[in-house]
């Protein structure tokens, strides 16, 4: 079994931007979702000068983790094993799938239940274990729709956000025998509870994934709203988490900055209802728990973002989505257009870092590099320069990057117009020829100019160019010119 195709990221992203933008019930769904949730996040944060010092240390705690990464997952690893969580090592998608599949066969079971983990999403476990005839049911609200729709989330932090109250009421009513057409979002919700409260008790494995995994005493951190992800980790009797090896932290103090700026940023909460802590599997006088704790440490590209200086500021990614809320381009194709488990700025940045430039690289497009997400990210991640570094990777070869696919977006026809261009602009008597050309034929510009005029009016020079219209008002009233003082000239 191969690791998820991602070549159709790059193959249809044209396409699907075109889709989402033509459906305005899309584009009124993201609009709102994301204009409430930014302001939620405003309230959370409103005194700007704690904000950015909150901030600065939580770019602080994850750089200091990042830093002493090899030692902190040694550390990790010894700690799990000494609580009795056994650990495993996944440097590939493949890698992780088999090691789960291996879990399960090892228990006979046909049935795994699953908290949120955008990493499984990345693997493609749900279809790696659908191939092996096991159901992965999703137990989250959002993740169980999307999957309820044979689709994939919109968002990593809110999946089914793409969707209103009565595409959702279709879906149920549809999809989940005996349920009548309803628009109550509360009688919605616990339709889905009940589906998934007796999927809990027949599951033989839960799989979650891991927000903050604590490498000094071997815990791993759940941060969550709907007691799902404590019942896929406690109710089966294995539990398997997935946890990106960035993921790791040195100890328990650098949990609390780190979980402020995720549920503010995410969802502008205080706190989230849950904050599970998972140190290894149920003791012989407890009650309740798993009978055994699996933790699957997933690299899949992730050393390849740490050997690289500026690349591996990736990995601070505390994975809260503000970026995304906070995106107009984001706002206005939404998830599904990236095409990738990972989309908005953070996915333009991990996405061609995990599958290459060559399959991955054309989402870094769609991003007007307006800074956005660099002001709203908890961690103070340079999105748009990283989303700049990819841009140019994709098209130059550089013999300094690991990054994959490096060069495969350059197009001759695109290198050769930009190599007329600079030769344009810097001979300063084809410069003036094109101007002068372009001012004085401006009514032959053509009103449409192919992909660039589907949504603009063409650009059409004025009469006269910048240079003339400076010589004419200096000819004209030359007092008005600034002169340098004197003591300027000096
Ligand atoms: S890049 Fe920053 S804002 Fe975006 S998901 Fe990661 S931590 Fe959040």
């Amino acid at each position: 079994m191969t690791a998820p195709d991602a070549s159709h990221i790059n193959r249809n992203f044209k396409s699907r931007v075109i889709e989402a933008l033509e459906d305005q019930e899309l584009r009124n769904n993201f609009r709102g979702a994301m204009d409430f949730l930014m302001q939620k996040r405003a309230a959370m944060f409103p005194d700007p000068e704690d904000l950015e010092a909150l901030r600065h240390r939580g770019e602080q705690i994850r750089n200091r983790c990042l830093q002493q990464l090899p030692e902190l997952l040694e550390k990790l690893e010894s700690q799990c094993v000494n609580n009795g969580i056994r650990v495993h090592w996944a440097e590939t998608a493949e890698q992780a799938n088999n090691i789960i599949l291996g879990i399960m066969k090892d228990h006979q079971a046909t049935r795994m239940i699953k908290g949120k983990s955008m990493a499984s999403e990345e693997i493609g476990l749900n279809h790696f274990l659908a191939d092996h005839d096991i159901e992965a049911l999703e137990s989250d609200m959002g993740e169980y729709i999307v999957q309820l729709d044979h689709s994939t989330p919109s968002h990593i932090i809110m999946p089914a956000i793409h969707k209103n109250k009565q595409q959702i009421a279709r879906l149920f009513h549809e999809k989940i025998p005996g349920i009548d057409y309803t628009e109550d979002v509360d009688q919605l919700i616990g339709t889905g509870r009940k589906v998934l409260r007796q999927k809990f008790f027949e599951a033989d494995v839960g799989l979650s994934g891991v927000n903050f995994a604590i490498a000094e005493t071997g815990t791993l951190c759940l941060v969550e709203n709907e007691g799902n992800g404590r019942m896929s980790t406690t109710v089966p009797p294995v539990h398997i988490a997935l946890c990106g090896i960035e993921k790791v932290v040195e100890s328990l103090t650098d949990v609390p900055p780190l979980y402020r700026l995720l549920t503010r940023s995410a969802t502008g909460q205080a706190i989230t209802t849950y904050f599970n802590m998972i140190s290894g599997p149920r003791k012989p006088d407890e009650l309740d728990g798993p009978k055994e704790v699996h933790l699957v440490l997933l690299d899949n590209g992730r050393s390849r973002m740490y050997a690289d200086k500026q690349l591996q500021q990736t990995l601070r990614c505390i994975r809260c989505g503000a970026c995304m809320n906070h995106c107009p381009v984001y706002t206005k194709i939404g998830g599904h257009a990236y095409g990738s488990t990972y989309p908005g700025p953070i996915g333009q940045v991990v996405s061609p870092q995990i599958w290459g430039l060559d399959k991955a690289g054309s989402i870094t497009q769609a991003c007007s590099l307006n800074g956005a997400c660099r002001d709203a990210c908890p961690v103070n991640i340079p999105l748009p320069n990283l989303i700049r570094r990819l841009r140019h990777e994709g098209n130059i070869d550089s013999a300094d990057s690991q990054t994959l696919g490096r060069g495969s977006l350059r197009k001759p026809v695109e290198s050769l117009i930009w190599k007329f261009w600079t030769y344009l602009n810097s001979s300063p008597l084809w410069y003036r020829l094109t101007l002068w050309g372009a001012t004085r034929f401006r009514n032959l510009m053509p009103s449409s100019i192919g992909p660039w005029t589907r949504y603009r009016s063409a650009p059409r020079p004025a009469e006269k160019s910048l240079h003339e219209l400076v010589k004419a008002h200096q000819s004209q009233s030359p007092s008005h010119v600034i002169k340098p003082t004197k003591q300027e000239t000096k």
